[in-house]
C-alpha cells in the first residue's frame, strides 16, 4: 500500500492523518498516512529513511518547511516563489517540492466562503512563511490591489518588490493603511499570543471578510476584533482542509470533496 506521512516537530497535534484518511475512504484510494516526528536536526535523514522504505509523499509542517524547500530536487513555481515547501512527492528517484497552502487559502475564500477576490481590495497581514505562500495564488485571482502590512515593515517591502511582476501590490505600515478593504487576511502568528496587529478601525467595513489563518480556538482574538468593527469573519480551518486536498491531488491525481471533512473536523475541534 502506498505510504504517506506528515513530518514535523512537534507533530502529535496534527489533524492531517484524519483528513487524509477521510479523503482516501471517499475516493476509494488504498494508502496509509501517519505522523512522523523528526528530530530538529534530522529532517533530511528522516525523509531519506522514509523514501528508502517505499514512501510516496509527505506533508511538511513547522519547523521544516524551509528544509523541505532545500531538499527538493525540483520545485513547482508556487513553491519556488514561496521559498517554502509543505508537500513532497517521491517519484522515480526524484523529490518534488510543492506549496499548497496558498491554493488552499484561495479555495477556502473563493469556493467555501463564496467571496470572489477578482477586482477586490485585499490586505495581507504578515510577511512570514504563510504570507509568502499566499502571495502568488492571491495575485493569480487578479485583485484590484493587494497591500502587505507587517510588523517589520522592511520584510513587507521585500515581498512587495519580489512579487511585483505578478500583479498590483504594495507594502504599507499598519498606521498608514488608507480606506477599507474587501478582504483582510491575517497571516501573522499574533493570534497564537492572543495579540492583534495594530490596525486602524477604518480598514474594516460591513462588507469586509476578515480571515484568520489560525484555527483551533474559535473565534480568535483577530476575529473578535474584526467583528467589533462590523466585519464578517472566518478562521483557517477550511484552509487546512483545502491545502490537504491540493496535496492529495498532487499525489493521487484526484481532488477529494472537502465539505464533509471540514464539518467533521469543526465538530471535533468544538468539543
Ligand atoms: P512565521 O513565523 O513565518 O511568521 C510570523 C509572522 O507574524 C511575521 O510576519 C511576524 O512579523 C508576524 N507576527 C508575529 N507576532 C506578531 C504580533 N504580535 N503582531 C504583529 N505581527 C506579528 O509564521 P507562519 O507564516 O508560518 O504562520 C503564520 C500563521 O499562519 C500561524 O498562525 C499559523 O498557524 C498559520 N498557518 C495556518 C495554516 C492553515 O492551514 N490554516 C497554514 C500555515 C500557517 P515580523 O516579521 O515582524 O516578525
Amino acid at each position: 500500500m502506498d505510504a504517506y506521512v506528515v513530518i514535523g516537530n512537534p507533530i502529535a497535534h496534527s489533524k492531517s492523518p484524519e483528513i487524509h484518511a477521510q479523503f482516501a475512504a471517499q475516493t476509494g484510494q488504498q494508502l496509509t498516512y501517519e505522523r512522523l516526528l523528526a528530530p530538529l536536526q534530522g529532517f533530511k535523514a528522516a525523509v531519506k529513511v522514509f523514501i528508502a522504505n517505499g514512501g510516496k509523499g509527505a506533508n511538511v509542517t513547522v519547523p521544516f518547511k524551509l528544509d523541505a524547500h532545500a531538499l527538493a530536487d525540483r520545485l513547482t513555481e508556487r513553491a519556488r516563489l514561496a521559498g517554502a515547501v509543505n508537500t513532497l512527492r517521491f517519484d522515480g528517484g526524484e523529490i518534488l517540492g510543492d506549496n499548497t497552502d496558498g491554493a488552499g487559502l484561495v479555495a477556502d475564500i473563493v469556493h467555501n466562503a463564496g467571496v470572489a477576490l477578482a477586482g477586490k481590495r485585499v490586505l495581507l497581514l504578515g510577511a512570514g512563511g504563510a504570507a509568502r505562500g499566499a502571495l502568488l495564488p492571491l495575485l493569480e485571482q487578479q485583485p484590484a490591489a493587494l497591500t502587505i502590512a507587517n510588523r517589520t515593515h522592511a520584510k513587507a517591502q521585500e515581498l512587495a518588490s519580489q512579487f511585483a511582476e505578478f500583479g498590483r501590490l504594495d507594502a504599507a505600515e499598519f498606521a498608514a493603511l488608507q480606506g477599507s478593504f474587501d478582504v483582510i487576511i491575517n497571516a501573522t502568528s499574533a493570534s497564537l499570543d492572543a495579540d492583534v496587529p495594530p490596525l486602524p478601525a477604518s480598514v474594516f467595513s460591513g462588507a469586509t471578510l476578515a480571515y484568520d489563518m489560525m484555527y483551533g480556538k474559535q473565534p480568535t482574538v483577530f476575529m473578535e476584533f474584526a467583528r467589533r468593527h462590523g466585519a464578517v469573519t472566518r478562521d483557517g480551518l477550511g484552509m487546512l482542509v483545502e491545502q490537504a486536498a491540493e496535496a492529495f491531488l498532487l499525489w493521487r491525481g484526484v481532488r477529494p470533496e472537502t465539505a464533509d471533512v471540514f464539518s467533521a473536523l469543526r465538530r471535533q475541534l468544538s468539543q
